[in-house]
């Protein structure tokens, strides 16, 4: 059934359930979504059960729209607003988003917007028309978020008309032929960088994830030119994990390149990821590089992002249904549930996943309807991969910090800006909070203040107990009075100059540029100091020298060449990463409900891939593989 005979069926099937007194001006899909489109939105408020029934009978994911002929001007709906709400809710932000009727009313006390039994909410709905809803003014103002949210209003148009050529192309019907599903391997497998997949059926194909793989030349970049991808526009979707450079660095290019369908991600992911792409064209100018892509291929695919919350399924292909999970990695990222035909056949991919506890997160979510085959991450998958425990890390971090700055010293931690940083955040306010080390001034620079921004403006993706601390006791550890921004040279050179003991975090997490370099010339040559290694090194890397204990380091300033003497401390506290070690991989497995018959190991070394492979083939007497790049694997 193509999408026209689809959308009749259902208007019939709506007219049947509607009263005939309710105007309906227009039924479309918008990607997934089916919209309804009426001049009396509020028959369908009074009747809840109503939507309910037919988005049940009807299986789709269904809301109800004003037509656009019933609300009321913005500057006049933004008066209306602030006429009914009190002043003691503190409104800070009111954003309309016209593709979608909605206005979400930024304040903070948002309890004041809903009003007794939602009665505030009500009146406004009256009065001007649009949806409201209330949101919690995010405890950090982020720029990121606030630019994203200006651009996207300003494209309303352009979204609107680009999510009904999606939802035409979702619900073009499926061709009846035999039924097949195949994984091909474009990037990432037996190494680490350029992750990317491509899921077919044979009605669809998915990409996943398009990553950039910055420490090797010659392998930067997926295999995107084969003929099952290239011309990009044959794609029906792009499925982005999380917010990571070997995972979203080359979005944009889909765009440059003729890609114009939707990329699906969280909130969290789409704004970190511009964040990190943003800064990432700004470092290769700064370094004389041309870029692969421009700002505007940023905006071009922002323009076509769809995100999805945890939990939610949402079509995204004739015979595929995607649903998001937490995968404990960083803020937003997510294991892809792929749910192919009526029940045919289940993939599940990890991407990053950390199966613990963390400070930040839950660990990663692993009960599933179905499952039968799982792609999954082997990064510490080698059978020697152990890593401490958080709670080990926690004591170690704590006591490096109280012995450096007990003798007067600076201690300088190098971080990737999204997740390492905010967790040495928690973990060195505990320690402070708990007296266990001395009060210090926290020096944040870098991307680090705005990801932690990001943080906060999603509290709803933080692990249980982080978010009671943030919504209930108005205690946010990411806020207490130690941390401090650093925004410009100045604040930089202060500190620099500055006398006695402090903890500075900053990028990037491997000397390999960014702020820390300079605290690392100036405090590097006292042997009171001291530099705390929590991420990932990779060979190559000043990092990874430094670490290994290289004790004078070239360095070039002003044009010359000088030499610099490290003297200071160098530490390693290991236990912080977002990757599940080994044994954390096996129990994945163990507790994964259901199992699957099938396991692709990839994101990892090539020793690491295949020995898990093969570790998980004995234990579990599942079918493995680790597939080389370029390699198919046909699923069912
Ligand atoms: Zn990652
Ligand atoms: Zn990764």
């Amino acid at each position: 059934m193509g999408v026209e005979e689809l959308l009749q069926e259902i208007s019939a099937e709506i007219r049947r359930e509607v009263p005939g007194s309710v105007e309906i001006t227009d039924i479309e899909f918008e990607a997934a979504v089916l919209v309804i489109y009426t001049k009396q939105p509020e028959r369908f408020a009074e009747d809840e059960d109503l939507v309910r029934r037919l988005a049940k009978k009807l299986r789709k994911r269904l809301v109800v729209r004003p037509d656009p002929s019933v609300l009321a001007g913005i500057n006049e709906a933004t008066e209306e607003i602030k006429r009914i709400v009190p002043d003691e809710a503190e409104i800070t932000d009111i954003y309309f988003e016209p593709d979608t009727g909605e206005v979400s009313i930024e304040a903070r006390k948002p309890g004041l917007v809903i009003g007794r039994q939602g009665t505030t909410l009500n009146d406004l709905k009256k009065e001007i028309g649009w949806a409201p809803k209330v949101v919690r003014t995010p405890p950090i103002p982020s720029k990121t978020i606030k630019e994203i949210r200006e651009y996207l209003r300003s494209v309303a148009d352009d979204r609107k008309e680009f999510l009904r050529k999606v939802g035409r192309r979702i619900y073009r019907g499926s061709n009846k032929d035999e039924q097949w599903v195949r994984w091909t391997s474009l990037g990432g497998y037996r190494e680490v960088g350029r992750s990317c997949h491509l899921l077919q059926t044979q009605d669809s194909k998915i990409l996943i994830d398009a990553g950039v793989n910055f420490s090797n030349d010659d392998k930067a970049t997926p295999y995107l030119q084969l003929s099952e991808v290239w011309p990009l526009n044959q794609l029906d979707a792009v499925i982005l994990t999380h917010a990571h450079m070997d995972h979203c660095g080359l979005i944009p290019l889909l765009y440059k390149y003729g890609y114009d369908g939707p990329v699906y991600c969280t909130p969290p992911t789409r704004e970190l990821s511009v964040l990190l792409q943003m800064d990432y064209i700004k470092i290769a100018a700064a370094e004389g590089k041309k870029p692969p892509y421009e700002s505007e291929h940023i905006r071009e695919w922002v323009k076509r992002s769809i995100t999805l919350n945890f939990g939610d399924t949402t079509d995204i292909s004739p015979d595929v249904k995607l649903t998001f999970n937490n995968s404990g990695h960083i803020l937003g990222s997510a294991v892809s549930h792929f749910h192919i035909g009526d029940g045919f056949y289940n993939v599940l991919l990890t991407s990053d996943m950390k199966y613990e506890r963390t400070w930040l997160f839950n660990p990663t979510h692993n009960k599933f309807p179905r499952l039968e085959a799982l792609i999954m991450e082997a990064t510490y998958g080698g059978k020697n991969d152990f890593q401490p425990t958080r709670q080990q890390a926690h004591e170690e971090l704590g006591a490096i910090i109280q012995r450096v700055v007990g003798r007067g010293g600076k201690v300088i931690v190098p971080c990737f800006a999204v997740g390492r940083s905010q967790e040495v955040m928690l973990v060195v306010e505990d320690l402070v909070r708990n007296g266990q080390i001395p009060r210090t001034d926290v020096f944040l620079d870098g991307m680090i203040w705005e990801a932690t921004a990001i943080h906060t403006a999603y509290p709803e993706y933080l692990n249980n107990q982080l978010r009671n601390e943030i919504f209930h006791e108005g205690n946010n550890p990411l806020l207490a009075d130690i941390f401090r921004r650093v925004d410009s040279q100045a604040t930089r050179r202060e500190i620099l100059a500055r006398e006695g003991p402090c903890v500075v975090l900053a990028t990037s997490g491997m000397l390999s540029g960014g702020p820390v370099m300079e605290y690392f010339k100036e405090w590097a040559p006292d042997k009171r100091n001291c530099i705390v290694f929590v991420g990932f090194q990779a060979g190559g890397t000043l990092g990874k020298r430094v670490q290994q204990g290289m004790k004078e380091v070239p360095m070039a300033e002003g044009g010359k060449s000088k030499v610099l003497h490290i003297e200071m401390e160098v530490e390693t506290v290991d236990g912080f990463s977002g990757h599940s070690d080994r044994r954390q991989l096996m129990n994945y497995i163990n507790n994964l409900s259901p199992k699957p018959d099938k396991i692709i190991t990839m994101h990892g070394e090539e020793s690491k891939c295949v020995d898990l492979a093969s570790s998980l083939h004995k234990k579990y007497n599942i079918q493995t593989w680790a597939p080389y790049n370029l390699e198919t694997i046909r699923l069912k």
